[in-house]
């Protein structure tokens, strides 16, 4: 799953008309900016810019003066740092999906636009925009970045362009929400949060879940039970995108398993995650704080993705993977393979 799409193909095969069709239907919220034509009595003049919240200005015209240009059109670099440039910065800190539309010579006359592009392709945000087609250093170095996906428009392939943007914002209308439960280290949460943003890109909220355990324990096992945790979590009212996901720090059981590293319940989209067998203490075996937290991060991986939908996989290399014991976790790599990733659809 790339977190960057980037729209390219030659003038007016509609790009923007694609960008605009896929955020009247999704409802992400976005910011950022796109830019139309001027035309005179048919004739293109030049270039308008407007950002999602209603702002316009002239980017490019024949009539103004600039000391800057691009082929006939004189560049206005004062409106695109004041409407486009401040849009992105704006989308940066409020949206979950950033336009700019376009990446193109014109807007590349600016470096605090320049500066604004890279700030933004380098974050955690998703993007979608439009990039000129032909070579260019700073635009081929976007277009080689691996977050970034490139689509090539054309006239006859619009419909699946659509479709395939449509299908990513999907996922990006995620959302996923993780509750300490009980006893558990506050920073080892936000950390978690933050590897779990990276492998979904989706906005990750931890809210303050419920401390008292003691109803799920069993005093001759010394364990809680998991699914006693789960239905306590009592997630609802869940939005539709939204994965939840209990953390705990007890060991946890399950009728006929000595112990599991978590559960989840697909159909109501909850997980629970216990952290209690992921340290090398655990195993009488000196602490690793980094293998501890990809464990950890696996798992919770794991579980959410039952709780967007995805069954166990197959693949021993894949997240969805089943953990019998901790040789799988590790075996096993924190992202979807080829097969589950598709399936991750809500
Ligand atoms: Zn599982
Ligand atoms: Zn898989």
């Amino acid at each position: 799953m790339k977190r960057v799409f980037l729209l390219t193909g030659r003038p007016g095969t509609g790009k923007t008309a694609i960008i605009k069709e896929a955020i009247a239907k999704t409802k992400i919220r976005a910011g950022g900016f796109y830019t139309e034509e001027i035309r005179v009595s048919g004739v293109r003049q030049g270039f308008r810019i407007i950002s999602l919240d209603g702002r316009e200005a002239i980017l490019a015209h024949t009539n103004i003066s600039s000391p800057y240009q691009v082929s006939k059109y004189r560049v206005d670099i004062e409106s695109l740092n004041r409407v486009g440039v401040s849009a992105i910065h704006q989308a940066l800190e409020e949206s979950d999906l950033i336009v700019i539309d376009e990446i193109g010579k014109m807007e590349l006359l600016s470096p605090q636009f320049k500066e604004a592009v890279w700030q933004v392709i380098n974050s955690r945000k998703r993007v979608l925009g439009t990039i000129m087609l032909s070579p260019y250093p700073f635009a081929d170095e976007i277009k080689r970045h691996p977050e970034v996906k490139v689509l090539l428009v054309t006239r006859a392939n619009h419909d699946e362009v659509l479709k395939e943007i449509l299908n990513w914002l999907e996922i990006a209308s995620m959302k996923i929400t993780l509750k300490p439960l009980g006893d558990v280290d506050s920073e080892i949460v936000k950390e978690l949060g933050e590897k779990v943003n990276l492998t979904f890109h989706c906005p990750v909220e931890i809210k303050t879940g419920f401390s008292y355990l003691a109803h799920a324990y069993n005093p001759e096992k010394r364990q809680y039970l998991a699914s006693s945790l789960l239905a306590s979590l009592n997630a609802p009212p869940r939005q539709k995108d939204e994965g939840v996901a209990g953390i705990v720090d007890v060991d946890l059981y399950a009728p006929r398993l000595n112990f599991v590293f978590g559960e989840a319940d697909i159909s109501s989209g909850t997980a629970i995650v216990s952290l209690c067998r992921l340290r090398q203490e655990y195993y009488g075996l000196p602490p690793d704080k980094k293998l501890f937290m990809e464990r950890a991060t696996k798992e919770l991986v794991h579980e959410l993705g039952h709780t967007f939908g995805l069954e166990h996989c197959s693949n021993t290399k894949c997240v969805m993977h089943f953990s019998n014991c901790l040789a799988d976790t590790d075996w096993k790599e924190v992202s979807f393979c080829s097969q589950c990733c598709p399936k991750l659809r809500i």
